[in-house]
């Protein structure tokens, strides 16, 4: 595919654990465009508190601290992604249960959001980008060519993350995944600022019963007929 415009715009929005990131990567380096992996950077603000010892419901302390937040990524030699929190790569730090289970929380804050919506608008400004997260078509990216709407069923979700916890050493059993997967969606669906939605020009793909490639077949077709 090398007839994409300079500025193509691909945003990939769905629950937790839906396939975004795998899915959006692949497409990303198909098409050369960067990847932005927004679910990354409220993890790494997530982290920060952490590391920080501010208390995750301390909403001002966080916000007051965003400046000094730096989140950058960088790509590895194997097409993989670092995720770089003031120059250090914390890309299996934010991926753990206590960032996982408390990123919902710090995502939902006013300042959290403007902060890294607005570093995600600058990433993407005349770029071809595949940006995936929770509000990318209906905030971040409205006028993106391509709006995929992934979804999966509870229970595919929290198979796929047990897979890929396993290969990491983190053994959460499966049951307490479909819990926390579960409450996951609900916050990030029923909070007051940009909660996960569907736009109406956004096209659902429910991946449950399909193949990685599938999915990215499925959508780099669709990309074709936007050209
Ligand atoms: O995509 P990922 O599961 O890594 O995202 C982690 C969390 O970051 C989500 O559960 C959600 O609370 C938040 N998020 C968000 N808006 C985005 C991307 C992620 O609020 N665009």
């Amino acid at each position: 595919m090398n007839n994409i415009p300079e500025d193509f715009q691909i945003a990939i929005d769905g629950p937790a654990s839906s396939g975004k990131s795998t899915i959006a990567k692949l497409i990303a380096d198909d098409i050369n465009a960067i990847y932005i992996d927004t679910g990354a950077m409220y993890r790494a603000v997530t982290l920060y508190a952490k590391m920080h010892e501010i208390d995750y419901e301390d909403q001002k302390t966080i916000e007051d601290n965003l400046k000094d937040v730096q989140i950058n990524f960088q790509k590895t030699i194997d097409n993989d992604q670092k995720t770089l929190l003031n120059g250090g790569d914390v890309s299996f730090e934010i991926r753990t249960p206590e960032i996982t289970n408390n990123v919902s929380l710090v995502s939902s804050y006013a300042g959290v959001r403007e902060a890294m919506v607005a570093q995600q608008r600058e990433i993407a400004r005349g770029n071809r980008v595949v940006m995936d997260g929770r509000d990318i078509a209906s905030t971040v990216l409205p006028d993106a060519q391509l709006k995929i709407f992934l979804v999966a069923s509870v229970e595919e979700r929290a198979n796929r993350r047990f897979k890929e916890n396993t290969l990491k050493g983190i053994d959460t059993p499966l049951e307490t995944l479909m819990i926390e997967i579960a409450e996951r969606d609900r916050k990030d669906s029923t909070r007051e600022i940009s909660p996960l939605t569907k736009v109406d020009d956004a096209i659902e793909i429910d991946t449950s019963n399909m193949t990685i490639q599938e999915v990215v077949n499925k959508i780099e077709d669709l990309i074709q007929e936007k050209l």
